[in-house]
């Protein structure tokens, strides 16, 4: 009985654990590695394990970062379900897609290059077809509902308040006379933050395998970015100028459009006309609106007071490329959410080219911007940027609004410990190793746990962890 940690061990993408009972494997999280080209590469290599000899996935929630390999694990011969919970399965269909489609782009690009240095071409990592034949794979669960998955294997998701769908692991194993509970936190939400729930504590565990993303951080409060949102609105609509949002499709792009919905009146938002522009983030935000008896209860109650009027009742979807260009004439009075997060695609280059050389235009930045990408540029306060071979000046005015995490924070993270009782011993996954150092070193002096770092490749044997 014992547990693996093949990926997001040491770094924060490729989530991957191993478990091991009685002859039987589940595999916790099959994501994808993210990063750089070399660390993207490693996506190809074989796994550290024989995916015929999988029973079962467990999956935590949809980002691909969690889920991007599940078409190349069935692809190497994997034969079993992959339970996560029903929402998270809505979510997949349409990250998985697009995340195939990214794939064929991608090879297609890189075979053109090879084409002409005379190389034989590479297959894209997996296709659309490959991702859409996944799904069938797919078992919806609910929340809270202890499931037997393999003889005298349980689990329960839980939820994690991180994206819709999100889910704590709980796992029980058994394997003769010895049973083993283990909780796996999957990505922990922020407290407090809008839309879903709070992370749900769990009581007991004779093992906890936690995540670290921000264990060495604390995020600024809610009030704050809520007033500077308000700030950068009524400033652009002094300015008579555009508001440009770059969004990621799953979750970020629902939490800035619940921020306008509440605030429609007090921001003045009956002024502007708000356009989602992004066919994912449209999908996406309308799974949000099919799973609202997941909301937490400050939005069910926005959701039940608003039955008879749309929540917001200027916001357009732009659903096809000519929708999105006409917006290109639109001078003043649009809020405009595009993806990609961080600019490196999507539609919002467009929308860039055709304001972001207007002094009267504000651009957004409401996530993390990876260095080498155009929006962290915009960030760093570029003078200047290209697009399509044309420089283009700088003279919006670029806004970070911090305080809009999807993870909870180190307060968060030893909140939700805390409520476990008799301390059980905690192994750190998915943190860069600083934030994951600071979260061990406050762990423990906080609660006295035993808590390690889990190293790539480590195992840890399951009938020693025990209360
Ligand atoms: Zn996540």
């Amino acid at each position: 009985m014992d547990i693996r940690f093949h990926g997001a061990a040491g770094e924060v993408t490729g989530s991957c654990h191993l478990v091991e009972t009685a002859g039987r494997c589940i595999l916790l999280d099959c994501g994808l590695i993210q990063g750089g080209r070399k660390d993207e590469e490693r996506n190809r290599e074989a796994f550290p394990f024989d995916p015929k000899g999988i029973d079962a996935v467990v999956l935590s929630h949809a980002h691909i970062d969690h889920s991007g390999r599940i078409p190349l694990l069935i692809r190497a011969g994997f034969a079993g379900p992959v339970y996560t919970h029903r929402a998270s399965k809505d979510l997949c269909r349409i990250m998985l897609k697009d995340a195939g489609y990214l794939n064929e782009k991608d090879a297609e690009w890189e075979n053109r290059k090879r084409q002409r240095k005379g190389l034989a071409p590479v297959a894209p990592l997996y296709t659309m077809q490959d991702a859409v034949a996944a799904m069938r794979r797919f078992r919806g669960l609910a929340y809270d509902e202890k499931t037997e998955i393999l003889p005298g294997i349980d689990i329960r998701l839980r939820d994690a308040g991180h994206i819709l769908g999100s889910a704590i692991v709980e796992l029980w194993l058994a394997k003769g006379g010895t049973r083993r509970k283990l909780v796996f936190s999957g990505d922990l939400g922020h407290r407090g933050a809008p839309i879903l729930r709070d992370p749900t504590p769990v009581a007991d565990a004779d093992l906890v395998v936690m995540e670290s993303t921000y264990g060495d951080r604390l995020h600024r409060s809610r009030d704050e970015t809520q007033a500077e949102l308000a700030a950068v609105i009524a400033n652009a609509r002094a300015e008579r100028g555009n508001i440009l949002i770059p969004a990621f499709a799953v979750g970020r792009t629902q939490e800035i459009l619940y921020h306008l919905a509440r605030n429609y009146d007090a921001w003045g938002l009956a002024e502007w006309q708000v356009f989602l522009d992004s066919p994912m983030a449209i999908e996406a935000t309308e799974i949000y609106l099919r799973h609202n008896d997941l909301y937490d209860r400050e939005a069910a109650a926005l959701w039940d007071g608003n039955r008879h009027r749309p929540l917001l009742p200027n916001l357009s979807f732009t659903r096809t490329g000519r929708q999105s260009m006409q917006l290109n004439r639109v001078r003043s009075g649009a809020i405009i959410i595009a993806g990609s997060g961080m600019c490196t695609g999507g539609r919002i280059r467009h929308h860039l080219k055709h304001n972001v050389w207007r002094g009267n235009c504000h651009v957004v930045i409401v996530g993390y911007q990876a260095r080498g990408t155009l929006g962290r540029a915009l960030v760093d306060g570029a003078k200047h940027i290209r697009l399509w071979g044309e420089t283009i000046r700088v003279a919006a005015k670029i806004h970070t609004v911090g305080g809009l995490s999807a993870h909870a924070d180190q307060a968060g993270l030893l909140d939700w410990y805390g409520r476990f009782e008799g301390r059980p011993p905690v192994v750190l996954v998915h943190g860069e190793p600083e934030a994951s150092s600071a979260l061990q070193a406050a762990l423990g002096s906080a609660t006295n746990a035993a808590v390690r770092v889990a190293g790539p490749g480590e195992r840890i044997d399951l009938t020693d962890a025990a209360r």
